[in-house]
C-alpha cells in the first residue's frame, strides 16, 4: 500500500521502517530534517510536508506527542486535511484525548475521510521489533483495511469499539500502570522502613496474587534506584493528565489515579521529567523522609 507515516520520533521512525520492510511503499515527514534521514536510508521517501505526503498515500498514520500536535498535524498550514485525497483512511497512532479524537474524526469525515484511532503499548522496543500492542477505534470496515498494516507493526491487534475507543483503552492501560507503580513503591518503601529486604520481599510477591510485570520491571528499577526510562514521567503525566480530563468531563471520580497524578506532577517540579515513572517512588520515600 502507499502509506503516509508523519512524525519521526522514537517511536515513529522504527514503525515507518517496518511498514517499509513489509513491503509497502511509505512517505514519510518530520519536523526536523535530520529525523528523516534513517527512514530514508531504510528506502522510505522523505517529504517536506505533511500535504505533501498524505497526497501520495491511502492510508496516512500520524504518530506525534499530544492532541494539540495531532490537531495541527491534521489541520494545520500544508497538514494532513490539505492533501489527503477523499477516500483516504488517517489512522492516529499517538496517545491523544478520546474526545479530541472523536472531533478529529468528524471534521476529517466531512471531507470524505475515514479516521481510526490507534495508540500503541510496547515501547520503544514494541516498535523496534514489531511488536506492539495496537488498540483501534472505529469503523469496522475501515479496521479490516488497514489491518494488513497493523500487522507489520505490532503483535496483539484488538479492535476495542467506535472511533475513540482506541484512546479509551490506551488510558485504561496507563491508570493500571500508574495506580500498581504506586502500590509497589510504598509497598517496596513499607518492607524498608520495617527493616526488611525490599528485594527479598519483591521475590516472594512474585509468585503471588501480587505479581505483575510493574512489580518485575518497575520494581527492579525501585530497587536499584535506577530510573533511565523506559516510558517517561512526562509522558506518562501527559497520558493520566489525559485521563483526569476525560474523567472530568464525563463527572467520573477516580482518587486512585488522582493520587497518582499529584507523585507525577511533583516528580516533574523537581524536574525529574526525563526520567522513567518508576521514579513516583522518589516522591513515595521523600513524603517519608526515606531518600536514598
Ligand atoms: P517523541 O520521540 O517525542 O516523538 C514525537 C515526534 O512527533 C517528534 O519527532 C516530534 O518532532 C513530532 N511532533 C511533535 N509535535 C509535532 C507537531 N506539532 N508537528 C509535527 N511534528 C510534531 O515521542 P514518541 O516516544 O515517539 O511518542 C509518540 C507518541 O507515542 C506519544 O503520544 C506517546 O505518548 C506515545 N507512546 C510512546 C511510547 C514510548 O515508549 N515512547 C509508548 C507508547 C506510546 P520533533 O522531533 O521535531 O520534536
Amino acid at each position: 500500500m502507499d502509506i503516509a507515516f508523519i512524525g519521526m520520533g522514537i517511536m515513529g521512525k522504527p514503525m515507518a521502517v517496518n511498514l517499509r520492510k513489509a513491503g509497502h511503499t511509505v512517505f514519510v515527514h518530520g519536523r526536523r530534517a535530520v529525523s528523516m534521514v534513517q527512514p530514508v536510508e531504510a528506502g522510505c521517501a522523505g517529504c517536506t510536508t505533511i500535504a505533501e505526503a498524505a497526497a501520495q498515500a491511502e492510508i496516512i498514520i500520524v504518530m506525534v506527542s499530544d492532541t494539540p500536535d495531532v490537531e495541527q498535524v491534521l489541520f494545520g498550514d500544508a497538514g494532513v486535511a490539505q492533501g489527503a485525497k477523499p477516500g483516504s483512511v488517517v489512522v492516529d497512532m499517538s496517545t491523544i484525548s478520546p474526545t479530541a479524537t472523536r472531533a478529529f474524526a468528524e471534521k476529517l469525515q466531512a471531507r470524505g475521510i475515514d479516521m481510526l484511532d490507534a495508540p500503541v503499548s510496547g515501547g520503544d522496543v514494541g516498535a523496534i521489533n514489531a511488536t506492539l500492542s495496537i488498540m483501534v477505534g472505529g469503523k469496522p470496515e475501515v479496521f479490516e483495511r488497514v489491518k494488513p498494516v497493523f500487522e507489520a507493526m505490532g503483535k496483539n491487534i484488538v479492535r476495542v469499539g467506535d472511533i475513540g475507543a482506541g484512546q479509551v483503552a490506551k488510558a485504561c492501560n496507563q491508570i493500571v500502570v500508574a495506580v500498581t507503580i504506586e502500590g509497589v513503591a510504598e509497598a517496596l518503601t513499607f518492607a524498608r522502613k520495617n527493616g526488611v529486604d525490599p528485594a527479598r520481599v519483591r521475590d516472594a510477591l512474585m509468585g503471588g496474587f501480587a505479581g505483575s510485570r510493574i512489580l518485575e520491571v518497575h520494581g527492579k528499577r525501585m530497587l536499584d534506584n535506577d530510573y533511565t526510562p523506559g516510558f517517561k514521567t512526562k509522558l506518562h503525566q501527559k497520558d493520566i493528565n489525559i485521563v483526569m480530563q476525560t474523567a472530568k468531563e464525563l463527572g467520573l471520580a477516580l482518587p486512585g489515579a488522582a493520587l497518582v497524578m499529584q507523585h507525577l506532577n511533583a516528580l516533574m517540579g523537581t524536574g525529574n521529567g526525563e526520567l522513567d515513572s518508576a521514579a513516583v517512588m522518589k516522591i513515595v520515600e521523600r513524603e517519608s523522609g526515606m531518600e536514598r
